[in-house]
């Protein structure tokens, strides 16, 4: 079984092995088995249920709850030279009554439809009068009440188990807690499920989480490094989303805004661009995202802190999904805080939910405060053991420093303390620092005690502590007031000098090492730039006449490794990550003559022979091969018969015969006694069925196999 898998893979899909767990998934659907499986962003969940649904019987029926995910995916699949069809609302009547007559013919491997459509009794009951491979029950995490995305026709998806008791199916998400995972077992009946959970790290993402300080000033820092690379920005609120959008533009970036505040069209228009244009930014409020499965996002930009750990690492899992570096940067400050702790309070709900969003809150904060390795912190969180730090965010490439902030968090308490806890930080660090200030004189604070007791320390420094203070706990924003800070009940056992306090040394922007910032994007190096941009305007090309996105064609993965390793002829395309059979045929050339500038050289017959076992192997048939090194069929099954004999290739790999076709091509062979008969004896009784030169490869393969 696995095998044959991993023949699928390499013959429709390109690729060499199969990643993770992914072996394992296969063979347990393709089996028969119920899955379930839990997989960052870009684990390659959908290759989970393509792969045996390839190896099975029937058609294969995906539930997605995305038009735009459903026809990217039937997009690629058709590239891949898969029949794959997405049955919505965008399709007329009539072509609606198509498709369920080339469904009917057999002619359709993979559906998919949006869960409400599935649960029609019209489609459940056309469902049960054909043979069906499986079920794949993507973004599984809609059938949860509890999360962001809950769709309730998910939870109809239950009565398939009963339904189809034969069929066996499988779900994915990529949502880590228990919580979700026990509700997606019990609300889909997936008691027998086989469990397959990966790790959550998405290690090729680097993290980055900076002090706001001149927050445009530092996105356009951030951005200038990865000029041509696509991403997006986060922003809290439609006015900064459509401000940061115009202001990006003017600094020559082609950016785009996204809010829920834009008419629909104008939405629309701009999430298609993002999509089949490349080196595009994405300025958008969070309503932007979900299904957006564009694999060579190289960044994510938070302009404004997300409210949990959950929402943080969802919305950096957009970057990298095509596992190439990516990057995950934050600008926080003191004004987030106050303002998610804001709209926490205005929020409706009750005193419990409050309380959970407010220690999700937290969460968050001491990420951004955090001194050790900021990958460890995250997947602790999700319950998930990191031994190691990671080498990979801004904390363990820059290190952090601390420093002992006791006393001068004992002088920012008090001076919270003395004026009467209700001033914001602004005023606060003016009394520390002595400043002689309308506000200051009109409350009369230049008597206090604290006035002037900071002023060995900068304006910068003094809002780097309160900002601590605060994410710490110590401070606590007064929402019914004006925002102003009072003091909260931990920050007695410092007050009174019981403990000590050490804070980070926030690193000025400027003084970042460079070399670190850049370190996860600048994928391609300055001589390759060249050829990296005619490979891509190649593509784009391709996908426009098309009518699919550019990373349909090939992801940024496959181009690099074009890149990288040169391939000079058909068959060394063959051997690139993500270049199978169909790819190759209708691509592969193209590509070649970009990377070579020239055509290939005339071949001899050693290179012919080489050639030729590694198309075989990458699963072309014989009349593509024949097309590709433009010889005859004949010879082709001549050279094929030979491989075979000399055992480097297998018959399984020169020629895709039904097996019971091969079955009674092999028993007419052994029919006699003795030594096989001369293919001339056999040929009259296949004439007409098969080529004579496949009766040619099945004798080589019996006779090396009598030969062992
Ligand atoms: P997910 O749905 O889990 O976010 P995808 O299925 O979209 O992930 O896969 C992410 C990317 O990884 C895709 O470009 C896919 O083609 C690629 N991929 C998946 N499995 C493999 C593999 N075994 N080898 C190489 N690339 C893979
Ligand atoms: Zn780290």
């Amino acid at each position: 079984m696995l095998e044959q898998a991993q023949r699928v893979l390499k013959d429709i899909f390109g690729y060499d092995s199969f990643r993770g767990r992914q072996g394992a998934i296969i063979e347990r659907v393709a089996s028969g088995g119920d899955a379930l499986v839990l997989m960052p962003t870009g684990g390659g969940k959908s290759l989970c249920f393509q792969v045996p649904a390839l190896l099975r019987e029937g058609l294969a029926v995906v539930v997605s709850p995305l038009i735009a995910l459903m026809d990217d995916q039937v997009a690629t699949l058709e590239e891949l030279g898969v029949a794959a069809a997405a049955l919505n609302s965008t399709l007329s009547a009539e072509q609606q009554r198509d498709l369920a007559a080339r469904i009917r013919r057999g002619e359709v491997k993979m559906l998919y439809l949006a869960p409400e459509r599935l649960v029609q009794p019209r489609m459940l009951a056309f469902l049960q009068s054909l043979e069906i491979a499986l079920f794949a029950i993507d973004e599984a995490h809609c059938v949860s009440q509890w999360g962001h995305d809950f769709r309730p026709e998910y939870l109809q998806l239950g009565q398939l188990a009963e339904m189809f008791p034969q069929v066996p199916r499988i779900a994915l998400t990529a949502t880590a807690d228990k919580r979700t995972r026990e509700e997606i077992v019990n609300r889909l009946h997936l008691q027998d499920a086989e469990r397959f959970l990966s790790s959550f790290d998405r290690p090729n993402i680097f993290y980055r989480i900076v002090p706001k300080e001149q927050p445009r000033k530092q996105l356009q820092a951030f951005l200038n490094e990865r000029r041509s690379d696509a991403g997006i920005v986060y922003c809290l609120s439609r006015k900064k989303v459509d401000e940061v959008a115009a202001f990006l533009c003017e600094q020559g970036f082609t950016a785009l805004p996204y809010h829920a505040g834009l008419p629909n069209e104008l939405r629309a228009y701009h999430q298609k661009r993002f999509l089949n244009e490349e080196g595009l930014i994405m300025v958008a409020t969070i309503a932007f995202g979900m299904g957006i499965d564009k694999p060579n996002v190289r960044f994510v930009a938070h302009m404004d802190l997300p409210k949990s750990l959950e929402a943080y690492y969802q919305e950096t899992g957009r970057a990298g999904r095509d596992g190439l570096p990516a990057d995950a940067w934050m600008a926080y400050g003191l004004q987030d805080v106050l303002m998610l702790k804001q709209m926490l309070q205005n929020s409706e709900g009750d005193e419990r939910h409050k309380r959970l969003e407010q220690h999700k809150l937290d969460a968050m904060l001491a990420l951004c405060e955090e001194t050790r390795c900021r990958r460890q912190t995250l997947l602790a969180y999700f319950d998930e053991d990191m031994p190691q730090p990671c080498g990979h965010c801004d904390n363990c490439v820059d290190g952090v420093q601390t420093w002992d902030a006791t006393e001068p968090a004992r002088q920012a308490l008090s001076a919270i303390y003395r004026t009467g806890q209700r001033y914001g930080v602004g005023h606060l660090v003016d009394v520390l620092l002595g400043k002689d200030t309308e506000k200051v004189r009109s409350f009369g604070h230049q008597h206090l005690s604290v006035f002037g007791v900071g002023k060995a320390r900068s304006e910068g420094e003094w809002r780097s502590l309160f900002r601590q203070l605060v994410a710490r706990g110590l401070a606590d924003i007064d929402l019914e007031g004006y925002g102003g800070l009072r003091l909260s009940d931990s920050c007695r056992p410092l007050l009174k000098g019981e403990v000590t306090l050490e804070l980070r040394r926030d690193l000025k922007p400027q003084t970042t090492p460079k070399s670190s910032t850049s370190q996860a994007s600048q994928l391609v190096r300055g001589e390759e730039r060249e050829q990296w941009e005619a490979l891509r305007a190649l593509r784009r090309k391709l996908a426009e006449e098309h009518g699919v996105p550019p990373y349909v064609i090939f992801p940024d993965s496959t181009l690099l490794e074009m890149l990288r390793s040169q391939p000079g002829s058909m068959a060394e395309m063959a051997e690139v990550s993500g270049v199978g059979a169909r790819k190759l045929e209708r691509y592969g050339a193209a590509f070649l003559e970009v990377l070579g500038g020239g055509v290939e050289a005339p071949k001899v017959v050693a290179d012919l022979r080489h050639e030729l076992i590694t198309l075989a192997r990458a699963g072309m048939t014989p009349v593509q091969i024949a097309g590709q090194l433009q010889c005859t069929e004949k010879n082709v099954y001549t050279l094929l018969a030979e491989a075979i004999g000399k055992q480097q290739l297998s018959l399984e790999q020169a020629l895709d015969l039904p097996e019971d076709l091969l079955g009674e091509i092999q028993d007419a062979f052994l029919d006699g006694e003795g030594e096989l008969p001369p293919v001339a004896e056999v040929i009259p009784v296949f004439a007409g069925r098969v080529p004579e030169g496949v009766l040619y490869c099945v004798r080589a393969a019996l006779e090396s196999e009598f030969e062992m």
